[in-house]
This record gives structure tokens, C-alpha cells and sequence, in this order.
């Protein structure tokens, strides 16, 4: 039991019971209309730091598909996206969305506003320990976890460099309940289009992808891929926190 109170007071719930998500075969249907400022939950009010709230908000919220700055294409159009990379693009434009706060566009989650407006406080995501197997599925709160990783950019952007620190490059993992390794539970990665791009961001597990998974990210995030783990690492950490809060002030010193 110690171990587990350990693993509640570093990382939130444990949730050993919790079903896994189950991918809808349609995106989930929320009511549309969009939020505004004014309706925000009371939990925006600790933003302290979001000196720019009082501006409009950028983020087109009609779900599905949020636009996030890139051109804005019918829902359900599997038209090839121009790009440009003139090379032919083998992949479609929109995809089930993976979670009910990823969009149907690759790598791209809603933004936190949007999430909590539609009551979606806690995150979750699926773990297994790299000892023994065991898996269990971890919930993260969204906006005590999303303001941890502010925090750490706050504290340490004048370190970085546009580097991941060695915190993101090898986080620590919690420790398996069930054979008791510490540093043992990792996200579980399967397809890439799957990746639960916004719970290893809340836990700040993204340094637990494969550079594959990277890629895969930056390329759809139109970031520049090439480069050394680190950077790409940063680079995400850094998009991820722009999809949740795009005019949070301290993103646009970066
Ligand atoms: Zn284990």
C-alpha cells in the first residue's frame, strides 16, 4: 500500500480498474456551440499567468475537426492536403480521432478551454511496467498537470536552449504497484496515429518516444524534423503546449 500512495501522491490517480478508451468509430459528439472567455470554468481563474486571456479566442472550437492553423478542409473530405513538400502525401487528411480531446487531425489535441468547457478535467492514458508486463491505466488532471508543465518551461527556458533538459529526455516513470520496479511504467506507444499525444505531455513522458514517433509528430505539426532528439523533444513539448493554450504569453517568448 505504501507503494501505491507513493504512486497517488507522484502521479495522480492509478486507475488499475479503469476499461481502457475505446477508439469510437465516429469522433464523439459534443454540442457546438463554441465557448467563450466569459464562460470559462472556474478553474481557468488560477491562470495567473495568461495575461492574454482577455483577448479573443483564436481557436475555431466547432468539433469535430478544429482547423489549428491550418487550412480548413470539409470534415469528412479525404482530399490530399497541398503541402509544401512537393513530394505526393500517401496519407489522409483526417483520421478517427484517437481520444475524445485529440481532433481528427494527426498529433492535434483541443485546446485546454475547449476541454474543460466540455468537462474533460482528468486525462488518461495506458501504462505498462517494463519488468512485468503489468498494465494499468494512469489519469492525469488536466489543469494541475498542463500548469506543471508551464511551470517547468517558466523555471527552465533559460537553460534550455531549445533542448529538452535531461527531465524530459529520461523522465521518471511511476513505479509498478504490482512488482514494485521503480521508474517502470511507460506509456504504451502502439500506432502512430494513435499516440496519446496529450497524456505524455501532462506526465511529461514525450521523452519516452522513439524518434520515429517524433517525426511523425513534427511532420504533422509542420515543424522542421530534422535534428537530435532533444530538439525534437523541446519542439513538441513546446507545439503540444500551443495546441492546449495558444495565446498563453510565456510560448510566445520562446
Ligand atoms: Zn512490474
Amino acid at each position: 500500500m505504501e507503494n501505491l500512495r507513493d504512486i497517488h501522491r507522484a502521479w495522480g490517480r492509478t486507475l488499475s480498474l479503469a476499461p481502457p478508451y475505446q477508439q469510437p468509430e465516429t469522433p464523439p459528439t459534443m454540442p457546438p456551440p463554441p465557448p467563450t472567455l466569459d464562460q470559462s470554468p472556474p478553474e481557468w481563474t488560477i491562470w495567473g499567468r495568461t495575461l492574454s486571456l482577455s483577448l479573443p479566442y483564436q481557436h475555431p472550437e466547432t468539433p469535430p475537426p478544429p482547423p489549428l492553423e491550418e487550412e480548413s478542409q470539409p470534415q469528412t473530405s479525404r482530399k490530399r492536403k497541398h503541402s509544401s513538400n512537393p513530394k505526393k502525401q500517401n496519407w489522409a487528411e483526417t483520421i478517427n480521432p484517437p481520444f475524445p480531446w485529440a481532433t481528427c487531425k494527426r498529433a492535434k489535441v483541443y485546446t485546454i478551454h475547449h476541454l474543460l468547457s466540455k468537462g474533460f478535467n482528468t486525462i488518461s492514458g495506458k501504462v505498462e511496467c517494463g519488468k512485468c508486463d503489468f498494465q494499468s491505466v494512469l489519469e492525469f488532471d488536466l489543469n494541475e498537470k498542463f500548469n506543471e508543465v508551464v511551470e517547468f518551461i517558466e523555471n527552465n527556458k533559460n537553460d534550455m536552449n531549445d533542448r529538452a533538459p535531461e527531465a524530459w529526455m529520461n523522465p521518471m516513470l511511476p513505479k509498478c504497484e504490482k512488482c514494485g520496479q521503480e521508474n517502470a511504467m511507460n506509456p504504451i506507444i502502439t500506432k502512430k496515429r494513435t499516440i496519446n499525444w496529450l497524456f505524455l505531455l501532462l506526465g511529461q513522458m514525450i521523452g519516452c518516444c522513439k524518434l520515429q514517433h517524433l517525426k511523425y509528430f513534427c511532420k504533422h505539426s509542420n515543424i522542421h524534423r530534422t535534428g537530435a532528439k532533444n530538439r525534437l523533444i523541446y519542439l513538441t513539448y513546446v507545439d503540444l503546449c500551443r495546441q492546449l493554450q495558444p495565446d498563453l504569453v510565456l510560448l510566445k517568448q520562446l
